[in-house]
């Protein structure tokens, strides 16, 4: 008898399945919700978790910085291919961003053709050089779409945060460093 289940202990067992399903079933719906579709990257929602749980509770001491990116001219690529060789080209670009920050930071698609990267352990130089990378990488390859071969050129504003500052502010000072890249003739780092 001692080496039975009894209809109580069934119960429990059956509850406790049922409670990990459930916390299974919120983990994934949770990891969906932060992912973008079109790039598998992770969406804004995504960054905001990553900004508060690796940016804000990590390591004081280390440089942290960010880099936001925007494709030239995007809009023309869809213009001229069309809207499938336009979402090509989204996921050529993640392809290639996500080469270059390997595990040194996270990427987010923060809005249409426009990119953020979070790097929790990189000082503004080291930030500088991986954005210039990255422009180069771009500038340097080609997009095949349907048998279309479509170059690109991407613009980035790059700044190491400021903890002291709220987030919104350092978002609005990299945006405004990624503006001025776009006004002074694009494909270019802007620090
Ligand atoms: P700039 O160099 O100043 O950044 O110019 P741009 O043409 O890249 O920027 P603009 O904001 O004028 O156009 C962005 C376009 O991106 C417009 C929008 O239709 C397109 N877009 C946004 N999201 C998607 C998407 O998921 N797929 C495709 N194919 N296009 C998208
Ligand atoms: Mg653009
Ligand atoms: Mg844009």
């Amino acid at each position: 008898e001692n080496n039975h289940f009894n209809e109580q202990d069934k119960k429990r067992l059956a509850l406790a399945a049922t409670y990990s399903g459930k916390l299974l079933e919120a983990h994934l719906l949770h990891i969906q919700n932060q992912t973008d579709s079109l790039t598998g990257l992770k969406n804004r929602r995504g960054f905001y978790d990553y900004y508060e749980n690796k940016i804000l509770l990590s390591e004081a001491s280390q440089a942290k910085s960010v880099i936001m990116c925007d494709i030239d001219f995007f809009k023309s690529v869809n213009d001229t291919y069309g809207h499938n060789a336009g979402d090509d080209v989204l996921k050529y670009v993640s392809s290639i961003l996500t080469k270059c920050v390997d595990t040194n930071g996270e990427i987010f698609r923060w809005g249409g053709e426009e990119f953020i990267i979070l790097l929790p352990n990189y000082n503004l130089k080291q930030t500088a050089e991986l954005a210039e990378n990255i422009r180069y990488t771009i500038e340097q390859s080609t997009c095949i779409s349907d048998n279309i071969m479509i170059h690109l050129t991407m613009s980035f504003g790059v700044k190491q945060l400021e903890l002291e500052k709220t987030l919104e502010e350092n978002i609005k000072e990299v945006d405004d460093k990624l503006y001025k890249a776009k006004q002074t003739g694009r494909n270019k780092v802007i620090q």
